[in-house]
């Protein structure tokens, strides 16, 4: 007999491990590691989905934000004022695209993921 255990593994953290971006800091695991908090609080509300793209309000600890990634020409927005005015890959669009491969589970999807991360690595945060 065994415990058992509601655990998945997070596929934005193992593609940034993959892409060398350590998560050895503290934030960057921290933030990851929300998702699951935020999905089973119901913080995500989806208004669009579909291949290669996710819209959604994202109820933040700070406010309610407007969150999409188009994964298909790269680009991506947030209403939070670390995007709004630092112009960062923020922690709402982190947890956009853990959700997106949470909803949508096919390899073309993981790949336009890491495709998108590896694009974008330099301005995480
Ligand atoms: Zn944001």
């Amino acid at each position: 007999m065994a415990y058992v255990l509601a655990r998945r593994e997070l596929r934005t953290s193992k593609i940034l491990e993959e892409l060398g971006l350590s998560l050895e800091t503290k934030r960057l695991r921290d933030i990851v590691g929300h998702f699951t908090f935020y999905l089973n609080m119901g913080r995500f509300k989806v208004l669009r989905l579909r291949y290669g793209y996710i819209e959604a309000i994202v109820k933040g600890l700070h406010g309610e934000w407007r969150t999409k990634v188009n994964l298909l020409n790269q680009s991506f927005d947030c209403t939070c004022p670390h995007h709004k005015y630092r112009r960062a890959l923020c922690k709402h669009i982190l947890l956009l695209l853990e959700l997106y491969l949470f909803l949508r589970n096919e390899p073309k999807d993981v790949e336009l993921v890491r495709k998108f991360l590896q694009e974008h690595i330099e301005v995480i945060f």
